[in-house]
């Protein structure tokens, strides 16, 4: 088979480092994830007639984003204006590069690289004018039958996310799958949790992106929930009943509207339903604004809540963070010590390496040469137990083959790392 196939080309190209840990052998192989250029992506193209016969209609668009309570939008009010009062103004906006998890059910969702690419495309297009741009800055794929049908605020996302996500203060992870419960995506506002936590990110159904199944195949659905991650409500957030959505361009609505019904006006407050904002319910067609508003609202938020969101990862800031990332996890019973290596492998630039502790104590990640010289020490630190990640970033270093060596209660991991440059 295709896939098994690159594992052992890889493998063979990559023969240097022991496998001493256990991985749970669900996940895909840290091989087969991609670099930016996709050298190592798993090209396994699903005809259009599969992914349409998925068999999940979606009748009407349903975000999974869990609404915010009347105390928690007056909190991040008050902060955000104390952080406008104390803080001088910086220029909007950044460039958000995007960490893409592809997770597959029994082959089913494997959405190809043409998709991806045309997905950012439209999200450039969409958020044009805002501030925002994206980048892809790199694709793995995961088999996972659980991961594939999970839903907000469950084990499962949990589990996927901690398994998945890449160093969530600096990337937005977008991952696709098929979720339960009906749902077309969701998102975490950036003020529900601090922005490391891995909870953060975009899912979305893999049918929603561009090439899926009408009238959600147009991308929309990406642009939609990456609004919640900026910090924007539903255009019908509260009804006719003011704060309303907290922007004062988007005409009050008293519920979503479907479809494209032009002319809708559910509210006594002047204007008919932003029926066309991206933030609404219609279908994808209909969608296609933003307001100076929202733009607005968003960009005083981002500041607060995700203030490295536009940084470039740093190795030693990702080190640090790591402690933070499992504040809220409690340790899984029958987790092991796992040395998960770089994603992605072979790398440009940057990688992040990943590892499990069955419990917490003393860790160090270094580099070295294939001479056996000592080129970066990523991590030196004690660490409580869960998933863990520090950056590598490779800098002016030379393109080869190096090796990252985990020493941890008691044990010494090594995995080559290849750098490509
Ligand atoms: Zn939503």
């Amino acid at each position: 088979m295709h896939r098994r196939a690159l594992i052992l080309t890889i493998a063979l190209a990559l023969a240097a480092g022991s496998a001493a840990a256990a991985d749970d052998p669900r996940r895909v192989p840290d091989l087969l994830r991609a670099d930016l250029n996709g050298a190592a992506v798993s090209r396994v193209v699903i005809p259009d007639v599969l992914l349409g016969a998925a068999g999940i209609a979606h009748a009407q668009r349903n975000c999974g984003t869990p609404s915010p309570l009347p105390s928690e939008l007056e909190s991040v009010r008050s902060s955000v204006q104390r952080f406008s009062q104390e803080n001088a103004t910086r220029a909007p906006g950044g460039t958000v590069r995007i960490a893409f998890h592809v997770i597959t059910g029994g082959g089913l969702g494997n959405v190809s690289d043409a998709q991806i690419a045309e997905q950012v495309r439209v999200l450039n297009r969409d958020y044009s004018g805002s501030g925002y741009r994206f980048e892809l800055a790199s694709v793995d794929r995961t088999e996972d039958k659980a991961w594939f049908k999970m839903t907000p605020g469950t084990g499962k996302e949990k589990a996927a996310k901690q398994a998945l996500a890449i160093d969530p203060a600096h990337r937005l992870n977008l991952y696709t799958c098929a979720p339960g419960q009906n749902l077309l995506g969701w998102a975490y506002f950036p003020w529900s949790a601090p922005e490391s936590n891995v909870i953060h990110g975009v899912v979305i159904h893999f049918e929603s992106l561009p090439g899926g199944v009408a009238p959600y195949d147009l991308g929309k659905t990406a642009t939609h929930e990456i609004g919640h991650y900026l910090g924007l409500l539903h255009t019908f957030q509260g009804g006719c009943v003011p704060p309303g959505d907290e922007v004062d361009d988007t005409p009050f609505e008293a519920s979503p509207a479907f479809g494209c019904q032009i002319g809708r006006n559910t509210c006594p407050q002047p204007g008919d339903d932003p029926i066309h904002n991206y933030m609404d319910y219609s279908d994808d067609a209909c969608l296609t604004e933003f307001t100076a508003g929202q733009v607005a609202r968003s960009q005083s938020i981002i500041p607060v809540y995700r203030p490295s969101l536009f940084e470039p990862a740093a190795a030693i800031a990702a080190a640090r963070e790591a402690p933070a990332l499992l504040t809220d996890n409690e340790p899984e019973d029958g987790r092991v010590l796992a040395y998960r290596g770089g994603m992605p492998n072979p790398f440009r630039g940057e990688t992040a390496i990943r590892f499990t502790l069955p419990a917490s104590g003393p860790v160090s990640l270094k580099v070295y040469s294939v001479t056996g010289q000592l080129v970066r020490t990523l991590l030196d630190a004690q660490l409580p137990p869960g998933d863990h990640s520090a950056m590598f970033t490779a800098g002016d270093l030379p393109s080869g083959v190096y090796f990252s060596v985990l020493r941890a209660g008691g044990v010494q991991m090594s995995r080559a790392l290849v750098l490509v440059k």
